[in-house]
Formats: C-alpha cells, sequence, structure tokens
C-alpha cells in the first residue's frame, strides 16, 4: 500500500443507516488473508494456542481431501497439486516452524505462521528452477487456506472483539451484522451492499451508522485510523483534519437533538390534520426489539423477521424455542397486533445447514417457496406461532408469495397443524388473520385474486423495487435505480391499493419506503391504511402524519401517477413536501 501521510480522505458510498460516529478503525476481513491479527500468548496458554494452530491445519488437510475426492477422474492430474499441497500442510518447515514461533514468541498463530511463511518465501522466490520456484506459490496457498481456518473465514469474528471501534468489511451478512454488540461497534463500513439490503435494515435496527457500498474502504483505511461516518451523507472522512472533525460534532449534535425532539412525541397518536387516524408500527428482527417499538410509542409490530432465530446456529429451532420467542414478543404486547411473518430464509439470508448453495439465490428457493419444499420446518413453525397467538392479537405474513396457489397450499398447512394441536391438547388460536406480503411483481398482478384469498396485504417494497426493476437490492454498482419512485413501483403500487379496497382488505405497508418522513405524503394519498418501518423511525413517521391533510395528498398522489419519469416524481414530491417534512435523512443511490 502506497504511503498516504496523515492527509485527509473521503470517500463516498451510500448511507445505509443513519447517524454520525467518530472513531477508531478495526478491520475485519471475510478472506481473512490480508489482515493478520498479532497479539501476546501467555504461557500457560501456549499449548491451546498450538492446538489451535493445529486444529486449522487439520481442518485445511480434510478440506483439501474433499476437493480432491470430488475431482473427477478425468482432471485428476490437475488434483495433483493439491496432493502437494495437502503434504507441505504437514511440511517441517512450515508445520514445524509456526509451531516453534509461537512457542518461542509467545505470539498468536496468525502471526506466527505469516512470520514463517514471510521468512521462507524468499528462499523458493530465489531458487533458479522454475518448478521450485512455483513451490512459492503453493507455499502461500497452504497457508492461506490455515489462515482461512485460524481467523475463521466463514463468519466474522464480531463477538470476540474488545474494544470500541468502527468496523471496516469487504462486506457483512445479515447473520454477521445482527451479531453486533452495541457497547462495541459505534458504525460500520463496507465495500459491498446497498441501502436496501438487510445489512443496512439490520443496522438501521440497531441505530448505529453505517456506510456501504465505498468499493474501497478496506484496501483505503488502516486498522486504527480515525474515521468519521456520515450515514447520513454516505461519506465516510479518513484521518480527519481538526475542521472536520468539529464539523463532524455540530452535525453529530444536530442530528441527535433532531431524534430526540421526534422521540418526545412519540406516543402521541399520528392523527392526520383532517382527522385520519393512521398506525404506525415496528419492524423486529429479534424479541429483544419490541422493547424498542414500545419505547418509540409503535401501535404494534407490523413485520417480525423470524429468520433470524434460524441463522448463527447448527440446525433448525425447535417448536418449543420458537414457541417461547414468539410467547416473549405477544406477552409484552398482549393487545396491539403483532405480525408474525413465517420464515424468509434464503436469497441473502442463506442458513448453511437448512440447504444447498444456488448459483442466483435471490431467484432460487427462498421464504414461502423453501417453506412449502420442506413442510416439516414449515409446520413447525406454523404450531409455535398458533401457540403464541393463543395469547395475544397475533396475524400470520406470508413472505414472497407470487401466485395463488402458495397461499392455498399454506392454508392447508394451517389446517393440518390446528387439527394437530388439537390433538395433542396444547393451546392455541383457531383462527388469525392471514396476509400476504407484496413483493414480487406477479402478486401484485395478481392482487385482485388473491384479496379474495386472505386478510390483509402487507406491501415490501426492498423487494417489490428489486424485482420490479430487476436490480439487486445489494448491488451498489445498481443502486441508482433503486429507487421507491420509480414511476413503475408507484403504478404497481396503486394496483395493489386499488385491489384491496374492492375486495374490502386493508393494505399496509413495511418495506423501508415506509420509514421515510418524505415518501408519507405518497402513502397517505395512496391509501395505505398502516405503515410499518424500522423502530427507530416510528417518532419521525408518526411526525409527517401529523403535518399531512389526506385530501390533499390524494390530489396529488394523482399528479404523481402522471409522471413519467422519477427524476420528475422526485422532484415533484420535494417541491411540494420537502419544506414540510424535511427530515434530514433522506439518501438514496451513490454519488
Ligand atoms: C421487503 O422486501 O420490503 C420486506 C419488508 O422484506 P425483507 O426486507 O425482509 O425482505
Ligand atoms: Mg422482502
Amino acid at each position: 500500500m502506497p504511503d498516504r501521510g496523515n492527509q485527509e480522505i473521503i470517500l463516498r458510498g451510500i448511507g445505509g443507516s443513519p447517524g454520525i460516529c467518530i472513531g477508531k478503525a478495526y478491520l475485519v476481513d471475510k478472506e481473512g488473508v490480508d489482515v493478520v491479527p498479532k497479539y501476546a500468548i501467555g504461557k500457560n496458554k501456549l499449548a491451546a494456542e498450538k492446538n489451535r494452530f493445529k486444529a486449522a491445519v487439520k481442518k485445511a488437510i480434510d478440506e483439501l481431501h474433499k476437493i480432491i475426492l470430488e475431482t473427477p477422474e478425468a482432471l485428476r492430474e490437475n488434483a495433483q497439486i493439491l496432493e502437494t499441497h495437502t503434504l507441505l500442510l504437514k511440511d517441517k518447515m512450515l508445520y514445524g516452524r509456526t509451531i516453534e514461533t509461537i512457542e518461542y514468541e509467545q505470539i498468536n498463530a496468525e502471526w506466527a505462521l505469516r512470520k514463517v511463511v514471510m521468512a521462507i518465501k524468499p528462499l523458493f522466490d530465489n531458487m533458479d528452477d522454475s518448478y521450485l520456484k512455483d513451490r512459492a506459490e503453493d507455499v502461500v496457498n497452504v497457508s492461506d487456506r490455515i489462515m482461512k481456518h485460524l481467523i475463521g473465514a466463514e463468519e466474522v469474528r464480531i463477538g470476540t472483539i474488545d474494544k470500541r471501534v468502527i468496523l471496516v468489511a469487504r462486506d457483512l451478512s445479515p447473520a454477521e451484522t445482527s451479531q453486533i454488540q452495541l457497547e462495541r461497534i459505534m458504525g460500520f463500513v463496507t465495500d459491498r451492499g446497498g441501502r436496501a439490503s438487510h445489512t443496512s435494515i439490520i443496522a438501521r435496527s440497531l441505530e448505529i451508522p453505517a456506510v456501504l457500498g465505498l468499493e474501497k474502504a478496506t484496501s483505503t483505511i488502516r486498522n486504527d485510523d480515525i474515521i468519521v461516518v456520515d450515514g447520513i451523507s454516505g461519506c465516510v472522512v479518513i484521518n480527519p483534519s481538526e475542521e472536520t472533525l468539529a464539523s463532524a460534532e455540530t452535525r453529530k449534535s444536530a442530528y441527535e437533538e433532531r431524534r430526540a425532539r421526534y422521540a418526545r412525541s412519540g406516543h402521541l397518536p399520528a392523527k392526520t390534520k383532517d382527522g385520519l387516524h393512521m398506525a404506525v408500527m415496528g419492524n423486529i428482527e429479534l424479541p429483544e426489539e419490541v422493547v424498542a417499538v414500545i419505547d418509540r410509542g409503535g401501535d404494534g409490530i407490523g413485520l417480525y423477521r423470524t429468520e433470524f432465530q434460524y441463522m448463527a446456529r447448527k440446525n433448525f429451532p425447535s417448536e418449543e424455542e420458537l414457541f417461547e420467542h414468539y410467547k416473549d414478543v405477544v406477552d409484552v404486547m398482549p393487545d396491539k397486533p403483532v405480525t408474525i411473518r413465517t420464515l424468509d430464509i434464503n436469497g441473502d439470508k442463506a442458513v448453511a445447514y437448512a440447504s444447498e448453495p444456488e448459483e442466483n439465490p435471490v431467484l432460487g428457493l427462498r421464504a414461502i417457496r423453501y417453506c412449502l419444499h420442506k413442510p416439516e420446518v414449515f409446520l413447525t413453525q406454523l404450531r409455535a406461532i398458533l401457540r403464541a397467538a393463543y395469547y395475544g392479537q397475533v396475524r400470520i405474513l406470508l413472505p414472497m408469495i407470487s401466485r395463488i396457489e402458495e397461499i392455498q397450499e399454506t392454508k392447508r398447512l394451517l389446517a393440518q397443524a390446528v387439527d394437530s394441536l388439537k390433538k395433542d391438547g396444547l393451546p392455541h388460536q383457531k383462527k388469525l388473520p392471514i396476509g400476504v406480503m407484496i413483493e414480487v411483481p406477479s402478486a401484485a398482478i395478481m392482487a385482485d385474486s388473491l384479496a379474495r384469498e386472505i386478510d390483509f396485504f402487507s406491501i415490501g417494497t426492498n423487494d417489490l423495487i428489486q424485482y420490479t426493476m430487476a436490480i439487486d437490492r445489494g448491488n451498489r454498482q445498481v443502486a441508482y435505480l433503486y429507487s421507491p419512485t420509480a414511476p413503475a413501483v408507484l403504478r404497481l403500487l396503486k394496483m395493489v391499493v386499488t385491489a384491496g379496497e374492492r375486495n374490502n382488505i386493508p393494505v399496509f405497508m413495511c418495506g423501508e419506503m415506509a420509514g421515510e418522513g418524505i415518501y408519507v405524503p405518497i402513502l397517505l394519498g395512496l391509501g395505505i391504511k398502516e405503515l410499518s418501518t424500522n423502530p427507530q423511525s416510528i417518532p419521525l413517521i408518526k411526525n409527517a402524519i401529523r403535518l399531512l391533510n389526506v385530501d390533499q395528498t390524494k390530489k396529488f398522489v394523482d399528479k404523481l401517477l402522471k409522471l413519467t419519469t422519477t427524476e420528475k416524481i422526485e422532484r415533484l414530491v420535494e417541491n411540494t413536501y420537502g419544506d414540510l417534512l424535511n427530515n434530514g435523512h433522506h439518501n438514496h443511490g451513490g454519488h
């Protein structure tokens, strides 16, 4: 890396979660090879450290054997190089010397390994024999393989960080992000990802600032660099000057002051100027978050994403475990709606033990498709939901519905779950409101027919935009196309609301569009009945509703629906409501 002195450097990305934080950078690297940690090992822990190294080597050998075994006969010749690697893994030079280095220098295995590789690589490099020269590559390759296992390549080990830092990573999966401990992690920045990715949704629910899609964060930022992360504008400043720091501090206090002001009014009902009351609910991923929803004045849970309970573990949770979690939420809100969405795994929320990797996960065996494919997994969850529903006001919500058969099939399984609970003599709710997410264009198009089968719709704009515009919601490159105000998206929303009205069922929204103050006039004017958003935005959304007049928003939406470009729509929204609703954290797309 070239020396860049102490110059201030600005990187621009996508504001994933609002707020500003200032602190030391901590690099985590999924591939785990570039950023090697170094720390001292106490005498009494040396044996354990050596064992940790041996275990990583064993895993690397097992992995290689598996690859060799799976290599087709015809390509066996190529696999020979891997045979060499398995031998190198146990080679005295690499294996023996790393163990000695841990012992004599009392340092961690990663650092010892790196040191040994640095010492032996030049020996090979300097040889004339091209065969031996190639061996230098092999040494690096096998040491990378060990390193990956030492650092824990599959999962970033966020749980082991023990200082207050800002995470810098190439990418964080939703499961990794959900393990962030708030006392340690002030915020995070990533090279990849977009605003509607689940990683960014979790950052918002944790209420920590995040900037995604920076592309060069991990290659530019170094461990312990002081950085300013501005999740509102999507900027990250490395080595900030005195002036930059002062202005960041000012903006930080202004943002926090504004949030506190909204929060104070969070418990007042959200009634428009002409007297329409609109429910504003909270989205949660974990039962603990229900407290945040109550604190912010939420009228219930509009979306409980249940898949997180299936992540970061080795096998499926039991009915009892699921029931306990759901009941925890219901017990805190016995008289308010709790909308439990059935398992939405795969897509960007893959669970290793549940299924095989897919080539196109976003278009794959995700959510309801997965559940209908694995009825025993689905039935376990349905039974847990029906049992928890006995104690409160539970609604059930089905994700990723793309055709009517999926609803019919689910209803059959629900009836089966009710029957089996009756037989088992367990308390449960026989009938509960069933809703479907409208997040696939085919469901929006068929909304009129789907409406006859169920009790409510909840529009998931995050996926609806993704699938309508054919853009990966987590991909930075196409983030500019990701807009809730794309004319195609608005027209689909209108279709869904009309279908709901015709069939007398309410239409709700739980996608991130419902959490942006500036879009509230559109949602009110369209006739959406209830909004659900990340808990921290509840006061802001309620505040926006109080400033508006439904009649005016209806006329405004009629005008919007005639426009044919996102730009014209955004401009009209901004010109009509920008001043009134200026909420200061409205940032889409890249730069
Ligand atoms: C959505 O797609 O808008 C939604 C709310 O579901 P998720 O973000 O969990 O995919
Ligand atoms: Mg979705």
